[in-house]
C-alpha cells in the first residue's frame, strides 16, 4: 500500500514537472502564486509537501480602537509578529491554523484535489526544497501575481 501511494505521488509530481517545462502555463508554485490561483478557482490539483510546517495566522491590532487586520504565514511560533501599519501598536494573533488546513479549505471551495506529497523520492524532495512545499497543476493558464 505504501508503495502504491508513493507511485501515485510520483505520477502527479511528474505531471507537475511536465507542465512546468511546457508552454501551456499549467503549473504554479510558491505560496503567493498558488494562493492566487486558489482564489481564482483555477487549481486542478494542489500539491503540498508532507514536510510543510507553516501556519496561517489572522493578525489583529492590540489597540482596541484600531480596526487593522492582516494575514501572515508563519514558519516559527516565536517569530515576531510586528507592529500595526496604521497605529504602530503591537499586533497579536487572533486565529492560527496549519497552512495545510488553510490551503486545503481553499481547494475544497473550488473543487480542487489535494495531494500530500511524500519527500521520500526525488521530485517529492524537490517540491519541499525548490518550490517551498506548495505547488499546483492548473485547469487553465492564469496571469502571474
Ligand atoms: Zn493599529
Amino acid at each position: 500500500l505504501i508503495d502504491l501511494e508513493l507511485t501515485k505521488d510520483k505520477l502527479v509530481m511528474r505531471q507537475f514537472m511536465k507542465e512546468l517545462v511546457s508552454d501551456k502555463g499549467l503549473a504554479a508554485y510558491g505560496e503567493k502564486e498558488v494562493r492566487h490561483n486558489l482564489e481564482l478557482g483555477s487549481v486542478e490539483t494542489l500539491l503540498l509537501s508532507e514536510d510543510l510546517r507553516k501556519t496561517r495566522a489572522k493578525i489583529v491590532c492590540s489597540n482596541r480602537s484600531c480596526d487593522f487586520t492582516d494575514s501572515q504565514t508563519r514558519t516559527n511560533a516565536s517569530a515576531p509578529i510586528g507592529n500595526c501599519l496604521k497605529c504602530s501598536s503591537q499586533l497579536t494573533i487572533a486565529e492560527e491554523e496549519d497552512i495545510v488546513a488553510d490551503l486545503s479549505k481553499m481547494a475544497d471551495q473550488s473543487g480542487a484535489a489535494v495531494k500530500i506529497i511524500s519527500t521520500e523520492f526525488e521530485e517529492g524532495a524537490q517540491l519541499d526544497k525548490a518550490f517551498g512545499g506548495i505547488a499546483a497543476i492548473l485547469r487553465y493558464k492564469t496571469s502571474h501575481v
